[in-house]
């Protein structure tokens, strides 16, 4: 399968409008972010998109992202969905309904901000077309990919990770139960939320990161929706060898 980190920043985007901070003023364009998103290609040929982000139109032009089977929803905030408007061209590339799958209060949110989306009559071409189907914690397939939804909390509400393959998708959280921790196990790439280095209420800090990777034991490990507070090459220098800070047009061949 191939992983292809589309966007990696919180919600606010690195650079950060009017901060002269050394990471928004910095010429590495790995700094350079767009929100958290991810697209992969599975084994099984389906070609899925984790979020909608406000740029997910220039991400997928960015990286020659062409076609859309669904779209996996982590929850209804909006630097994951107010992009949603831009799935049309999917629509096209389809010719017909695209299928959306994320927990019941992610698709309630998106009927109630972007009710013309699900509007059930024939696709036109002026407006995106989606069929929303909740999933909780049980397995589903899209095509004939297995894919693992992962409960996590995230502040006060619920996010949902994804783990396809050996690969785990764990944007937004600030805490994964045990119960799900223990759906992680032998996977050869993990993407997990890092804000910052100190504790945030509703994202995991870099230490807060770390301790769920030291106990899933992945082959490789990535922070993303991380914020300018971490600097690429600094923050790779702190946290060793074998976890590093995504990018915007990192790919991963697992
Ligand atoms: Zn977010
Ligand atoms: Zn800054
Ligand atoms: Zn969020």
């Amino acid at each position: 399968m191939q992983v292809v980190f589309l966007g990696t920043s919180t919600s606010y985007g690195v650079p950060v409008i009017g901060c002269p901070c050394a990471t928004c003023v910095s010429t590495d364009p790995r700094n350079k972010r767009t929100r958290a998103s991810v697209y992969i290609e599975t084994d099984e040929g389906m070609k899925l998109l984790i979020d909608t982000g406000p740029e997910v139109r220039l991400q997928s032009l960015r990286e020659g992202v062409t076609h859309v089977d669904a779209v996996l929803y982590t929850h209804f905030h909006a630097d994951h969905t107010a992009g949603i408007d831009d799935l049309k061209a999917f629509n096209a590339a389809l010719g017909g309904i695209l299928p959306c799958y994320g927990d019941a209060p992610t698709g309630a949110s998106l009927r109630e901000r972007f009710g013309y989306a699900f509007t059930g009559t024939p696709w036109i071409g002026l407006i995106p077309h989606i069929r929303y189907t909740a999933v909780d914690v049980a397995p589903f397939y899209v095509g004939g990919t297995c894919i693992q939804p992962i409960p996590m909390r995230h502040g006060s509400i619920r996010a949902t990770g994804y783990r396809i393959g050996s690969f785990a998708y764990l944007t937004d959280t600030s805490g994964i139960p045990a119960t799900s921790r223990a759906l992680l196990h032998d996977l050869d790439a993990v993407a997990i939320d890092a804000l910052r280095w100190e504790p945030h209420p509703t994202h995991l800090s870099v230490p807060e990161a770390l301790a769920p990777i030291a106990e899933i034991q992945p082959k490789h490990a990535y922070l993303t929706h991380v914020s300018h507070a971490l600097a690429q090459e600094a923050t790779n220098r702190r946290i060793g060898p074998d976890v590093e800070v995504a990018y915007d047009g990192l790919r991963l061949g697992l």
